[in-house]
């Protein structure tokens, strides 16, 4: 019973809260259970709300008890990554900058989980300040990786990712600045969305680079995610970034392309996403993956955007510069920890102690590097340079979409690799994200989709989906027909392969 309610959708969840037949309660429990169970080995969680939990799962079914009318996702549990704010329950962003910080509000996409009744199981794991790409630079210790306990969950959300995989929780949000959705969902066999920037509010997202982030759904199956991007996504006057425009209609959808048919939907292969450092067995994967689009009567051409061999260099400025400005806020005096303030030093030294203490080596580097490229006589050089390629990335998005509706690309070059293997060389970390850094340059809508496993390794492949802005349902009707069809093909849903967890019963 248990183990049935921690591996069902979250629709099927919802369907069966709301029909009487399990409480929102019994279903958090269960959640609750097996984090106590495996999260000693798999550490997505970095806070476990239980009482929270509990309450918000009561309160659901009480409501469904007096017949009030509720959400399509209500008594469904959920974890949030730590870098949004949650009133009143710990947020630190992997750092120990903010250790013991407890926000007095809720973010946007806290708040609005809340009124549609999910129930939030507690706070996931990440790199310090989303600046990773495995997790491995979380203040609080690495997440392993469901599949793998020895390798990487992806990052900077592996926690959010791992904590779906090792049915945890069935949805979790997770924030996109330049992959850390669909990375961690690629390497853990699970469902991550990028919407389009300014579809999601960034109010009450701890900022690393604003012109970049974004909060987006996580989950095993394309349906859920789209209930959860609509839940979260939507105007909203808090964020100046936010886009006042109606959601797209992601759950329809991810409906119409459960039906199996592609026709009439044009499909481009991005060449750049290959060659030299993609490992042959997740290119294999993708090439599959093509094909079965192709099967499910989708046209497909090949489809050039030069300008995309230029994304890593361009991010690897603008993110850090963004970043260096926006943690120039972590000053000793608002938030989190405070060191040598004896009442003999001035607040300058007080600042800069606690900078040094607080902030891991990754987010030094990044301030620094930003600073630098932000610096006058080499600010043209650096941020002006990066911000003129971000335009012609922008550009090759907008001729491909003149001739094609999607995109598709490997989601990563490789599968997840061995903890500690990237640690000491920042530049092969950084080449996690080659494949998903376009879209967040240019603002559209992108998402990873498991392909499989890779026939080398056994472990999780990714297929990427790009849409033109405000289109995220293109991607979503491609993503749910392929599932489909993969499922069928492989005779089992991808992510029904995890691996029993050591030491733990299933
Ligand atoms: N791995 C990328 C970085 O380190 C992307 C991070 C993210 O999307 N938050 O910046």
């Amino acid at each position: 019973m248990t183990a049935d309610l921690t591996r069902a959708t979250a629709a099927e969840l919802a369907a069966r809260i709301a029909n009487r037949e399990v409480s929102a309660v019994e279903v958090a429990q269960a959640h609750l259970d097996r984090i106590g169970e495996v999260d000693g080995a798999v550490n997505a969680f970095l806070h476990v709300d239980t009482e929270g939990a509990l309450n918000a799962a009561r309160k659901v079914d009480e409501d469904i008890a007096a017949g009030a009318h509720v959400g399509p996702l209500a008594g469904v549990p959920i974890a949030l990554k730590d870098v949004l704010t949650t009133e009143g329950v710990p947020t630190t962003v992997g750092s120990k900058i903010l250790e013991g910080w407890i926000p007095p509000y809720d973010a946007t996409v806290t708040r609005r989980l809340k009124e549609a009744g999910l129930v939030i199981l507690g706070k996931t794991n990440m790199d310090e300040f989303a600046m990773g790409s495995s997790t491995e630079n979380s203040a609080y210790g690495p997440t392993r990786n469901p599949w793998d306990t020895d390798r990487i969950p992806g990052g900077s959300g592996g926690g959010s990712a791992a904590a779906l995989a090792a049915f945890e929780a069935p949805l979790s949000i997770g924030t996109d600045t330049g992959g850390s959705i669909r990375q961690p969902g690629a390497v853990t066999g699970t469902v991550g969305v990028k919407p389009t920037y300014g579809g999601v509010s960034r109010y009450g997202l701890v900022a690393f680079s604003s012109s970049l982030d974004q909060a987006g759904p996580c989950a095993r199956t394309v349906l859920d995610a789209a209930l959860l991007h609509e839940v979260i996504a939507g105007y909203d006057p808090m964020d100046s970034t936010s886009i006042d425009a109606p959601v797209p209609p992601v759950v329809a959808a991810a409906r119409e392309g459960a039906n199996g048919d592609l026709s009439g939907v044009r499909v481009g292969v991005v060449t750049q996403f290959s060659g030299e450092g993609y490992q042959p067995g997740v290119l294999r994967s993708f090439e599959a993956a093509v094909a079965q689009l192709k099967q499910l009567g989708a046209e497909v051409v090949e489809v050039s955007c030069p300008s995309f061999d230029y994304a890593l260099p361009a991010y690897y400025l603008i993110a850090p510069s963004e970043a260096s400005s926006n943690l120039a806020r972590f000053d000793a005096m608002r938030y989190g920890i405070r060191v040598g303030d004896d009442g003999t030093r001035s607040a300058e030294e007080v600042m800069s102690l606690t900078r040094e203490a607080g902030f891991g080596p990754e987010v030094k580097r990044r301030i620094m590097i930003g600073t630098y490229a932000l610096s006058s006589g080499y600010y043209d050089a650096y941020y002006g340079s990066a911000q003129k390629v971000r335009t012609l990335i922008s550009r090759d998005f907008d001729a491909a979409f003149a001739t094609v509706d999607v995109l598709v690309s490997p989601t990563t070059p490789t599968t997840a690799f061995p903890i500690g293997e990237r640690t000491n060389d920042p530049m092969a970390m950084y080449k996690a994200d080659l494949c998903t850094i376009p879209a967040n340059l240019a603002g559209n809508a992108a998402m990873s989709v498991p392909s499989g496993l890779s026939d080398e390794d056994g472990l999780p492949v990714g297929l990427q989906i790009m849409a033109p802005a405000l289109q995220d349902h293109r991607m979503y009707r491609v993503a749910a027909a392929y599932e489909v069809a993969r499922d069928a093909a492989l005779g089992a849903p991808v992510i029904s392969g995890v691996p029993q967890l050591a030491g733990v019963a299933r």
